[in-house]
């Protein structure tokens, strides 16, 4: 009986998680908008970036919105990106993995992690930039955990930076650019928050996405080889699956590697 009022009040948390992530990722969403042009993120309110008319309270209910109006702008009928709803449902759906799988603290950390990791990885999708602001809002957040809230020694958090770092910074001059500054300095912030250890899985993940991403892209014809594709959302998609099954995927590796 216990037991399921306290699976009940779950149920209940998760859905309320779920809900409070649909308006983060609202949020989100104006953050990909105005961060690479250099706007505030506060001032003005939402607005149509077509007619420029101020949104509704109404138009201001994350998904809901946008299947009511039909994905147009009442003002001036400019079609809504589908960036929109994807971002407010997946930063929802992220947040309720992760109250899955952390409690406490632990939640609200991962929860602000991976909010900046969403606004990096549509705004590298469309701008094929990582700004450095945001970089140094996980770099805070990192040496924040580290400091009060530690789950690894500074030695493991500290060689993770400097492999992640070094190791970018050669695969850049290498590839002449094929890797940009902001990989290198997303990648030194991931390898202090994950330690090297992880990072190394990280990186296996994030290599292994892009090589699939990029030939299907080619084979398809949908890029050349000489057009670049994006980094950052292989390196956030591949943090993402560490945080939530990375001890389950080493363990399956060790297991069958026979280490
Ligand atoms: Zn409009």
């Amino acid at each position: 009986m216990l037991t399921d009022l306290n699976w009940k009040g779950r149920c209940a948390k998760m859905i309320l998680v779920f809900v409070v992530g649909l308006f983060i990722g609202s949020f989100l969403n104006v953050c990909i908008c105005r961060i690479p042009n250099g706007e505030s993120i506060v001032f003005p309110s939402s607005h149509c970036p077509g007619c420029g008319r101020s949104l509704t309270p109404w138009e201001l209910i994350p998904v809901i919105s946008f299947i009511i109006q039909g994905c147009r702008c009442k003002g001036c009928n400019r079609q809504i990106s589908w960036r929109y709803p994807v971002v407010e449902l997946l930063t929802a759906a992220v947040f309720a993995a992760i109250f899955t799988r952390f409690s406490g603290i632990d939640f609200y950390i991962h929860v602000l992690f991976y909010g900046v990791m969403i606004v990096i990885l549509f705004i590298d999708l469309e701008n094929q930039i990582i700004p450095n602001s945001l970089v140094l809002l996980l770099l805070g957040l990192s040496l924040l955990v580290q400091l009060f809230w530690p789950v690894q020694p500074w030695t493991t958090a500290l060689l993770g930076g400097l492999l992640g770092g070094s190791l970018f910074l050669l695969l850049a001059i290498v590839s002449r650019g094929g890797m940009g500054g902001g990989d290198i300095k997303l990648v030194t912030v991931l390898g202090f928050w994950f330690g090297w250890a992880s990072l190394l899985l990280v990186l296996f993940l994030a290599f292994l996405g892009g090589g699939l991403v990029g030939g299907i892209l080619l084979l398809t014809g949908l890029k050349k080889r000489k057009d670049g594709i994006a980094f950052g959302p292989f390196l956030v998609l591949a943090s993402f699956i560490v945080t939530m099954w990375g001890k389950q995927l080493l363990g399956w590796y060790i297991g069958i590697s026979g280490l």
